[in-house]
C-alpha cells in the first residue's frame, strides 16, 4: 500500500514577499479579460467596485483545484477528501493572515459581504436586539448594510438610527456620537463608501462604539482590494467582505468575527457540517467556523479567493494603496476640469471610486456613451439610494478604479465624457 502523501495541518502559507516596486504593464498581463476589444475600442474597464477581474493565477487556482483535488470536504476519509479539505482549511488560514485575525475559527466563508451582513442580524441581532432597542448605522451605506438591519428591526420593534453625512460624503462624528445611547445594541458601518469612495475613520468610530460597550461589525467589502486591513489592531467585533470585488471568485465572502461573540451566537443555517450530532431529540452544534458553514461550502471558490490574496500580496497592498492614490487623484483633476460636472463625494479620505453627474445628461446616457467608446463605468444608484437622495440625485455615473488601470485609461474616460458634452451640448 502506498503512503498518502499529507501535508501538516497547522501548515500556514507565509504571505508571499511584496514585490517592490509597481509596473501596471506587468500586472495588465495577469489580466486577460482585459485585453479585448469593446465596440471596436481597447477595452477600459471601470466598473471594479461591482466585480473586479481576475487575474490568471486565481483563474489556474481553481482549474487545478477542480483537475486534481475536488471531492466533499471534512466527512470524506480518502485521499482526495482530505486533500480537498486541506485545500480548503488552508484558505481559511491564508484569509486569517490576510486580515490579521487572532485565530483561523474566526474566519467564516459565506457567499458574500450580504450573506455576512444577513448572518450577523440574524444571530447576534437577534439574540441581542429587542423591543425599543437600536441599531445604528450611516447614511451612507450600501442596501445590504441597510436592508438586513431593517429586517431585524421591524422583526423585533426596534428602531434603525442612521448617523448623517455631510456634503463632502464624510461621515458627522459629532452626530455618530451622539446617536450612541444606551440603548444601541450594535454599530454596522462600510469601511469605504461604494457610491462615494469616502473612507470612514474606523478605528476611531469603533474606539467610541466600544467606550460605551457597542459591537461594532465593518462592511468591508470596498477596502479590502484597496489597503491592508488588520482586525485585531481595528479591534472591530465583526469585519466582512466579498471574494469577487478583491480580485477572486464570485459566490465565496468571509465574515470575521471575535470568538468570544460568534461562540454565543446560535447557528444561522442548520444542515450537515454545521453539527455535532443530530438526534430527533438534540442536537449539538459544531465548533467554529464550522457552527456557520452549514452544507457543502464553496471549495473552489475558497481556493480562488486563496490565490486572489496571495496576488494582491505579491503585489503589496501598501504599493496598490500608493499607485491608486495617485491614480485617482489624477482622475479627480481630470474631471474636476470638465464644466458641468458635480463630483458625488468628495471626501478628504477617498479610495478609488469617482461618482459624477452632468447638467441636463442622465447618469445612464453618459454611461451608454461611454460604453460605445469601449469604455466600462457603472450608472444607476449603486445599491445606496439613501446616499443618492442625501445629495439630492436619482443616479450617478461612477468610474471605480483597480490597480490594473492606467493614466491613459483615464484620459480615455475624460475624452469620453468631452464625447457626451458634445452630443448633449
Ligand atoms: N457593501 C458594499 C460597500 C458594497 O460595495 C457591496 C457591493 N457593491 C456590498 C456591500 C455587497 O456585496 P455583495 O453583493 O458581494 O454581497
Amino acid at each position: 500500500m502506498t503512503a498518502v502523501a499529507r501535508l501538516p495541518w497547522d501548515h500556514v502559507p507565509a504571505p508571499p514577499a511584496a514585490v517592490p516596486g509597481f509596473d501596471v504593464e506587468r500586472v495588465r498581463a495577469d489580466f486577460p479579460i482585459l485585453k479585448q476589444p469593446a465596440h471596436g475600442h481597447q477595452l477600459v474597464y471601470l466598473d471594479n467596485a461591482a466585480t473586479a477581474q481576475k487575474p490568471k493565477a486565481v483563474l489556474d487556482a481553481i482549474l487545478r483545484y477542480y483537475e486534481h483535488d475536488n471531492a466533499n470536504i471534512h466527512r470524506g476519509v480518502h485521499y482526495l477528501s482530505e486533500r480537498a479539505t486541506q485545500e480548503y482549511e488552508t484558505a481559511r488560514k491564508v484569509v486569517q493572515g490576510f486580515l490579521h485575525a487572532g485565530r483561523a475559527s474566526e474566519i467564516i466563508f459565506v457567499r458574500s459581504t450580504t450573506e455576512a451582513i444577513n448572518l450577523v442580524a440574524q444571530t447576534y441581532g437577534r439574540v441581542h436586539v429587542g423591543r425599543g432597542d437600536e441599531v445604528l448605522i450611516t447614511a451612507m451605506e450600501h442596501h445590504s448594510n441597510i436592508v438586513p438591519w431593517q429586517l431585524l428591526c421591524e422583526e423585533k420593534e426596534a428602531k434603525l438610527r442612521v448617523a448623517p453625512i455631510n456634503d463632502e460624503g464624510e461621515l458627522i462624528l459629532e452626530e455618530f456620537e451622539a446617536l450612541l445611547g444606551s440603548r444601541t445594541k450594535i454599530v454596522a458601518f462600510s469601511h469605504v463608501s461604494n457610491a462615494l469612495g469616502t473612507v470612514n475613520p474606523v478605528a476611531q468610530l469603533i474606539r467610541r462604539a466600544h467606550a460605551r460597550n457597542i459591537p461594532v461589525l465593518v462592511d468591508g467589502a470596498q477596502a479590502v482590494p484597496h489597503m491592508a486591513v488588520n482586525v485585531e489592531d481595528l479591534d472591530c467585533d465583526f469585519y466582512a467582505f466579498s471574494g469577487h470585488k478583491m480580485y477572486g471568485p464570485t459566490g465565496i465572502g468571509v465574515l470575521y468575527g471575535k470568538t468570544a461573540l460568534l461562540d454565543r451566537m446560535p447557528p444561522y443555517q442548520g444542515g450537515g457540517d454545521m453539527i455535532s450530532s443530530v438526534s430527533f431529540e438534540k442536537t449539538i452544534y459544531n465548533k467554529l467556523p464550522h457552527k456557520f458553514e452549514a452544507g457543502t461550502p464553496d471549495m473552489a471558490g475558497a481556493v480562488g479567493l486563496r490565490a486572489a490574496i496571495e496576488y494582491v500580496q505579491r503585489l503589496g497592498l501598501d504599493a496598490i494603496a500608493a499607485y491608486e492614490h495617485e491614480l485617482l487623484s489624477y482622475a479627480t483633476e481630470k474631471v474636476a476640469e470638465i464644466p458641468e460636472l458635480r463630483l458625488i463625494g468628495t471626501a478628504s479620505q477617498k479610495a478609488a471610486v469617482l461618482s459624477f453627474v452632468m447638467n441636463g445628461v442622465h447618469p445612464h446616457d453618459i454611461g451608454t456613451i461611454l460604453d460605445q467608446e469601449g469604455i466600462a463605468v457603472r450608472t444607476g444608484h449603486h445599491c445606496a439610494q439613501p446616499v443618492m437622495q442625501r445629495f439630492g440625485v436619482d443616479a450617478t455615473a461612477r468610474a471605480s478604479i483597480a490597480f490594473y488601470n492606467t493614466k491613459e485609461e483615464i484620459d480615455r474616460l475624460a475624452a469620453g465624457i468631452e464625447k457626451v458634452r458634445e452630443v448633449f451640448g
